[in-house]
């Protein structure tokens, strides 16, 4: 008797009303929204916590107190050849990324893949540009047929833009440009005066294309007890949380609800499927440090793993019901896989404004939205579109390295500064293709019995012809903006590099061609929610994480009203 009455309780215990799979960008986002609503939400994250503040260990390091100065040292890049391609892997923030042989990958086609474990994801180390979608990018796939049409339009989700932009602290222009629609801003930092040059030469010259202060995630005036110290160390944590982390802004208010229990360490292998409710039951986890195994039962379950690992798990919840994965009756899981194109890179020096220099480090830089194949401005040979970001910025004068200079002469040289640099980096839109996927290994599996990912991605034709413009254009504009020594370079980088992976369970309006309704539900699973990368059904060429949170917010309290109605 005394020993049922214990099971139950243990049953009581791992009972939840919601399961948030991911304590990264977009499931941190679901999480404050069911606890918020008052729904009792397990949130389950692979990886370690870190707590705002305390957790962030290199925050308030000088580069003097690294070993090898802030950059990485030859064994770390020999031993971690793909996460050392990314330019925010450094001494500072290394701690935050996986490394390469930690979690294993099969490249079936090179793909870098990118990732971050911990409570945070990759909120941790993101750039913070986050520029809303056009209304076009949701019509581009029944315009050109390229993709299944999206079930949602901007109208949509544009409220869902404004709520979290308000809550998260999003500084920027109010632009009024139909490719960048405008947001819920706090005011945008200041321009430098080579900004400001880059502005007016680059527009004047080409009156069909702006240059704007890109929106991003970083706070230009106090905001919620938040506020940015101008220490542009965004990538290490910010105790002063200057920028929107899920650390920092959205797990603490789900925290602070007392309806949130989050447990790290704990990897989903599986979601359970119950034939007889024709719902998904709960989840089965293996904790990452004893490797036992528990299951966590709940009325609604929401997949936030970062797209790809998100495709892994439904892709291993197989059931009679779903032998190819859960909710996988249109054969779509796993496929249509996308990434953004970010190859070209262009830049140049600039020879005047010595004299100027600006105060503090300014963590923002300049994007120069969609100007190709927007409104009657149609090229002929690609589809859709690219933006650039734009970076300007100061080095050091005359230091001669080779001459090894010491006391005096050392000082004069470093003291001294060079002239400005400018910079673009493109960021084109890559369609959406069957071919383009994932699968899992029928052989290998990792350290807590997982099958390893297969990526099966590249670019197309149509990539390759953007990137020709991109170069042509890049130049242009460096010209325009009276850069000398302009320099054009396709990286050729693998598919990934780009950390925007998108798709493999896209949203859409029919069941036999997709995966999930406009709500984020799976057609044939309505309890189970993905909100991440997986259920996007384009790219656009924005990036892409506000469309994530936005997206989040929307489908959990779409949920929780549902719930409420008795259902899911
Ligand atoms: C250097 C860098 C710069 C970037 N710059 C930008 C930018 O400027 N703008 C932009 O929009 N985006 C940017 N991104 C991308 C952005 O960080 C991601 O789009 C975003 O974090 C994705 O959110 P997510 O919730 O899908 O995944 P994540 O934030 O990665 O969170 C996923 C979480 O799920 C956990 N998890 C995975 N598998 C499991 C499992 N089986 N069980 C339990 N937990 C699991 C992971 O540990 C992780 O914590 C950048 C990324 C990086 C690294």
């Amino acid at each position: 008797m005394e020993a049922t009455n214990l099971n139950l309780k243990a049953k009581k215990q791992n009972h939840f009303d919601a399961i948030v799979i991911g304590a990264g960008m977009s499931g941190s986002w679901v999480a404050k929204e069911f606890c918020e609503k008052g729904l009792k939400t397990l949130v389950l994250e692979r990886g370690r916590n870190i707590e705002h503040i305390s957790g962030y260990e290199t925050a308030m390091k000088e580069v003097w107190e690294f070993p090898y100065r802030n950059t990485l040292s030859p064994k770390i890049v020999k031993d971690n050849p793909v996460v050392s391609k990314c330019y925010a892997f450094r001494e500072a923030t290394q701690h935050h990324f996986v490394k390469d042989s930690e979690h294993p990958y099969v490249q079936t086609k090179p793909f870098d893949w990118i990732r971050g474990y911990q409570v945070g994801g990759k909120s941790l180390m993101w750039a913070r540009h986050v520029q809303r979608w056009a209304k076009f990018d949701f019509e581009a796939n029944s315009k050109d047929g390229h993709g299944v049409d999206w079930p949602i339009r901007y109208e949509d989700l544009a409220p869902w833009y404004s709520h979290v932009e308000k809550f998260a602290g999003i500084s920027g222009n109010k632009d009024g440009l139909d490719a960048v629609p405008d947001g819920e801003f706090l005011p945008p930092m200041p321009f430098n005066d080579i900004e400001k040059h880059c502005i007016s030469s680059i527009e004047s010259s080409f009156p069909e294309r702006n240059v704007i202060f890109a929106r991003v995630a970083n706070l230009s005036q106090p905001h919620n007890g938040r506020v940015c110290m101008y220490r542009s160390r965004c990538e290490r944590g910010c105790p002063y949380g200057g920028y929107f982390s899920a650390n920092s802004v959205t797990i603490p208010a789900a925290a602070a609800t007392g309806n949130m229990t989050l447990r790290p360490f704990s990897v989903v292998q599986e979601i359970m499927y119950n034939n007889e409710t024709r719902r998904a039951s709960g989840v089965r986890v293996i904790d990452s440090n004893t490797k036992e195994v528990i299951e966590y039962t709940a009325n609604v379950i929401s997949i936030n793993a970062g797209a790809i690992n998100s495709l892994l798990l439904l892709m291993n919840s197989k059931s009679d019901r779903f032998p190819n994965g859960i909710g996988n009756d249109s054969g779509t899981l796993g496929h249509y896989l996308m990434f953004h194109n970010y190859r070209i890179r262009a830049s140049g020096q600039i020879d005047d404004f010595k004299d100027s220099y600006f105060f503090g480090r300014k963590p923002t830089s300049l994007y120069i939205p969609r100007f190709r194949n927007v409104g009657d401005n149609t090229q002929k040979d690609f589809l859709r579109g690219y933006s650039f970001g734009m970076w300007s910025g100061r080095g050091l004068g005359s230091m001669d390295k080779n001459k090894s200079p010491i006391g005096a002469d050392l000082k004069d040289q470093i003291s001294e500064l060079g002239g400005w640099s400018i910079g673009m980096t493109a960021m084109g839109e890559v369609l959406p293709r069957f071919e383009n996927k994932i699968s899992l290994s029928k052989t290998d599996t990792d350290e807590w019995g997982m099958p390893l990912v297969e990526i099966d991605i590249d670019y197309s034709e149509n990539e390759e012809s953007m990137c020709k413009d991109m170069m042509e254009t890049g130049a242009e504009m460096l010209e325009a903006a009276g850069a000398k020594n302009v320099r054009v370079s396709d990286s050729k980088q693998a598919p990934g590099l780009d950390i925007h992976e998108m798709g493999g369970c896209r949203m859409g309006k029919d069941p036999s061609t997709s995966m999930l309704n406009k709500w984020n539900q799976m057609h044939a699973v309505s309890n189970v929610l993905v909100t991440d990368g997986a259920c996007m059904s384009s790219t656009a060429c924005q990036n892409p994480s506000i469309t994530y949170m936005a997206l989040s917010a929307r489908a959990a309290t779409h949920a929780v009203e549902e719930l409420k109605k008795g259902n899911l």
